[in-house]
């Protein structure tokens, strides 16, 4: 059963000499619990395509469905973590948090619960009641993605989340993503130039080229020989 099922996906921009192609006739298939990561090169429409499915920007062509429904627009089924931090400055970890839950009108007790478990996932009990100035970057993203998750959305959009971050952070990021995907297989889909962060961490790579005509590839992962 697909979770997201994205086929002959088309996007055109308006350039001066006519539109210009930025992807034509792109085909993935996230199924539920998958780790699916795009990789391929700059500017070979890898944010594009997660902004198409985020619902962010509509595609020239195609179809894009997340179980069943075919998207219009953004909707909470869908959980975003992007490279800058879009966290609420002027709300503490805890309330950023909550923010989703606070939106659906969930019991205050229920919304304490979720964000218990969320702040113990990311390690960051003790900074509930912090603000995100005063938190460095790898713990923002940590922030972040709690609060995607704790929305229990269909599919976690992830793009490039790691990239801005220096190497030791990155690499503690891309452990706890693991660890994250391990104990509660939440459904992602990953946006990444880097390829071992992407056989690191997935289960499933498409590769978009550049080429023209931008076909997609779907590889198997190799597995690293310090995968279990
Ligand atoms: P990637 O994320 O893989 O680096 P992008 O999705 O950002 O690639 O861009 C894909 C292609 O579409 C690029 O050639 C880029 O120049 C073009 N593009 C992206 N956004 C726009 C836009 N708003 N207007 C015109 N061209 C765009
Ligand atoms: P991360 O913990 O996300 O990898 P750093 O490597 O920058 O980020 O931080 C290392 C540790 O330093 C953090 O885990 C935290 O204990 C502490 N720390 C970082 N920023 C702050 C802050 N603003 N206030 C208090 N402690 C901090």
């Amino acid at each position: 059963n697909s979770t997201v099922y994205v086929k002959g996906l088309y996007k055109e921009y308006p350039g001066k000499k006519g539109a210009v192609t930025a992807m034509k006739d792109v085909e993935i298939n996230v199924l539920e619990n998958d780790f699916v990561c795009i990789v391929g090169p700059s500017g070979c429409g890898k944010s594009t395509l997660l902004r198409m499915v985020a619902g962010l920007e509509e595609a020239s062509g195609g179809r894009i469905v997340i179980e069943d429904n075919d998207i219009i627009g953004p909707g909470e089924d869908r959980g975003m973590v992007f490279q800058s931090y879009t966290l609420f400055p002027w709300m503490t970890v805890e309330e950023n948090i909550k923010f989703g839950l606070k939106l659906k009108k969930m019991p205050e007790g229920e919304q304490e619960k979720i964000a218990d478990k969320y702040l113990k996932t990311i390690k960051l009990e003790k900074f509930r009641n912090r603000y995100p100035g005063e938190l460095s970057g790898g713990m923002k993203q940590r922030v972040a993605i709690a609060r995607a998750l704790a929305n229990s959305p269909r599919v976690l959009l992830m793009d490039e989340p790691f990239s801005a971050l220096d190497p030791q952070t990155k690499a503690d990021m891309q452990l706890l993503m693991r660890q994250i995907w391990q104990e509660e297989k939440p459904t992602v889909l990953f946006v990444t130039h880097d390829i071992e962060e992407a056989v690191f961490l997935s289960n499933k790579i498409y590769v978009l080229t550049s080429r023209p005509g931008r076909v997609k590839r779907e590889v198997p992962v190799l597995l690293p020989y310090h995968r279990e």
